[in-house]
């Protein structure tokens, strides 16, 4: 299954939450293990299944006496068949654990002899977008500050860009856990009947090859068009080719856009309950036809909210798909 929404997935898996390749142990690089087979008869599947199993017992309080060892990761190659949950059953870690670290943001994205990284203990690895303190880190996940120190080797509150940081015992948040397994927004209309995709396409106007930076849902003039979540209008008004448009901020660097709207019922700087209408479908703008052109971004990057969002999508499989 090499689609070509997996290798863009995966692209983008790489930009937005780069793995640490290289685990920095105590300014050690150590270089990973590699797990051949998901069985006991693998010495290093089976040395990383009791360590795991022993860093249970963290329980956001570091103890001396439980001699956990020092942070590892192995390397694995994905076959035909696996999954990341059911690699992470096999091992007894948490899905978020082997998908942060091996930078995966999306479920669906890994493929056969795709590499993936296990840590030897569950929490999540973090990568800094370089606005975030240590202590900060800790309240997001709850855990003490000494222990994130502890686990990577140095003392001090601010984090660089791009830094790696591993977090004992930490899941990932409830948004990052939506995008993962693609529930994070709800659509923005009742009845979805996508008329163009996210991506390369032609342009309807100039029959040249184009961006599509979002999805074109076709509906009826009128229908009311709905917020895909909680989040405030960050923009309402006219905007060139987008005709009406509605942007509302969400957490975490992610927004939502919809435009082409006949009318816009929202304000800058309301606040908007996940699947509060914000505005009526129609055609202004850049467009051929009543519908909601429907945008999602990440830190100004527009990635494919058929992926992120409860939306129906042929290219999407209804149950976890087994690699081939
Ligand atoms: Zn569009």
């Amino acid at each position: 299954m090499t689609r070509p929404v997996y290798r863009v997935i995966l692209l983008l898996a790489i930009l937005i939450f780069p793995a640490p390749l290289i685990a920095q142990i105590g300014g050690k690089a150590a270089i990973p293990e590699r797990i051949y087979v998901l069985h006991e008869s693998d010495a290093v599947f089976a040395r990383f299944k009791k360590e795991i199993a022993l860093s249970k017992r963290y329980r956001g309080r570091y103890v001396r006496e439980y001699a956990f060892p020092a942070l590892e990761y192995a390397e694995y190659y994905l076959k035909p068949g696996d999954s990341l949950p059911s690699v992470a059953a096999r091992l007894g870690i948490s899905v978020d654990a082997i998908a942060s670290a091996s930078g995966v943001v999306f479920v669906y994205a890994p493929a056969a002899q795709d590499r993936i990284l296990i840590p030897n203990f569950d929490g999540v690895s973090y990568a800094s977008s370089g606005s975030c303190t240590l202590a900060e880190l800790a309240e997001k996940y709850d855990v003490p500050a000494g222990d994130i120190m502890r686990f990577n080797g140095f003392v001090r509150d601010r984090l660089a860009r791009g830094e790696r940081l591993f977090v004992p015992g930490a899941s990932m948040d409830p948004l990052e856990q939506g995008m993962f397994y693609g529930t994070a927004f709800a659509s923005p209309l009742q009845e979805v009947l996508l008329s163009s995709a996210f991506g390369s396409r032609n342009d309807p106007f100039t029959g040249h090859r184009a961006f599509h930076g979002g999805v074109d849902l076709a509906a009826a003039a009128g229908t009311p068009v709905y917020a895909a979540k909680e989040g405030v209008v960050e923009f309402s008004g006219w905007s060139g080719g987008y005709g009406n448009l509605v942007v509302i901020r969400h957490a975490y660097g992610y927004r939502t856009l919809y435009g082409h709207l006949a009318r816009r019922d929202v304000d800058a700087g309301d606040r908007l309950r996940a699947g509060q209408a914000l505005g009526r479908v129609g055609s202004s703008g850049y467009s051929t036809g009543p519908h909601l052109h429907f945008e999602l971004q990440h830190r100004g990057q527009a990635i494919d909210p058929m992926l992120y969002s409860t939306l129906q999508h042929r290219d999407r499989p209804a149950a976890l798909p087994a690699l081939p």
